[in-house]
């Protein structure tokens, strides 16, 4: 008797831009992965949230809209983000709701050198091959603050970043864990704790006290001006960083950059104790320069794909799948902001063969 499938349910929003673009890849090459392994199933729920949605709905997402989602085991996402719409209420309303409703708390940003992919940077001693973890709850991103005397020169705003002792003690942890699985066992802390003296203070005593339960595990601080240089001069120096919401945004896409292209980078947003369903993107937005031209780069959003099927335990679906990813770029199968001519549809085609072949 065949045995039983194992079945994920995932909740799909494509989302802006390219995101219906590089999920749409993404379907194919998971659909290519599921019929020749036939060890599991994905049984997907389409969502079509996002701007049009808004623009009909009045709102981002239904009012019953983390419900929805928490009946699911995972969430794929594209992008979010529309010429008409100010990017912080598509921000806020969608991509920040769902991290934030259901403390998805840890952000984690492989960047990796792909073979065949020209980084940016000079990397003659080794490869890139980082994990950056953002703090994906509060910090910067805490929504704190207002503004008073709209409109008169004396107009004041103000943006209150919150850092909470539970909330640096969780990523600070899971950093740790993280640094601990790897080969290297080193981590990065970033923060700016000689400027900004209360909260990025208590980033750097948390690291500290919480680096005594993790004694094979080479800790540094590091402040996020010098890291930048870091990134680009050392990068064989570097394995785990750990960072606030606002700092590791922003060197994430850096990182994503050095390695070849933000159109590579993937990014999953996770609850660890998984009482929520975690969430899984393309660090990239929703670009509206290339879209509908076929050109995006689905690659962001077919490594999230791996990480989700590694979050689902599918292990061998997850290795299988990033190893035709790297195959594909391997023979130069690539799309233009990586040098190539390949279009999106190309690449997601070029991975499903891979699959087909070697399963
Ligand atoms: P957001 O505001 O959500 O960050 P954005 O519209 O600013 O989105 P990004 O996705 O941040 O765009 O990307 C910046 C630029 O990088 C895009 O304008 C595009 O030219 C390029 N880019 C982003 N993603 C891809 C991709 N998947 N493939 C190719 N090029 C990309
Ligand atoms: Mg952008």
């Amino acid at each position: 008797m065949a045995a039983a499938l194992r079945t994920h349910r995932i909740a799909c929003i494509p989302g802006d831009g390219i995101g219906p673009e590089v999920i749409g890849a993404t379907l194919k090459v998971l659909e290519t992965l599921e019929r020749s392994l036939k060890t599991f199933k994905l049984d997907f729920t389409q969502l079509p949230w996002g701007s049009d949605y808004y623009r009909s709905q009045g709102r981002y997402m239904p009012t019953d809209g983390i419900q929805l989602l928490k009946q699911h085991d995972a969430i794929l996402f594209g992008a979010v983000g529309d010429k008409d719409v100010p990017d912080h209420i598509s921000l806020w309303e969608l991509l920040l709701a769902i991290r934030g409703q259901m403390q998805l708390y840890v952000n984690v940003r492989p960047v990796r050198t792909l073979p065949g992919i020209q980084p940016l940077i000079a990397t003659p001693v080794k490869p890139i091959d980082w994990v950056i973890i953002r703090e994906n709850s509060e910090g910067e991103y805490a929504g704190q603050g207002g503004r008073t005397h709209v409109g008169q020169p004396w107009e004041c705003a103000t943006e209150v970043a919150i850092y909470t002792r539970h909330g640096v003690g969780r990523i600070m942890r899971f950093a740790f864990e993280t640094a601990l699985s790897r080969p290297q066992k080193s981590l990065i802390v970033v923060t700016k704790s000689n400027a900004m003296r209360n909260g990025m203070v208590l980033w750097d005593e948390i690291a500290t006290e919480i680096s005594k339960d993790y004694p094979s595990v080479t800790m540094e601080k590091m402040l996020v001006d010098a890291m930048t240089v870091r990134m680009v001069k050392n990068p064989h120096t570097i394995d785990t960083i750990v960072g606030t919401n606002l700092q590791m945004d922003i060197l994430s896409d850096l990182a994503a950059a050095l390695a070849g292209s933000i159109g590579i980078a993937s990014s999953s947003n996770i609850d660890p104790s998984r009482q929520s369903p975690s969430f899984f993107e393309p660090v990239h937005g929703s670009a509206f320069d290339i879209t509908g031209k076929g050109v995006a780069n689905p690659l962001g959003a077919i490594w999230s794909a791996t990480e989700m099927l590694r979050w689902l335990k599918e292990d061998d679906a997850a290795d299988r799948l990033m190893s035709a990813i790297e195959k594909v770029c391997e023979g130069n199968i690539l799309t233009r902001d990586l040098g190539g001519h390949a279009g999106t549809l190309d690449v997601a085609d070029a991975i499903s063969k891979e699959l087909s072949q070697s399963i």
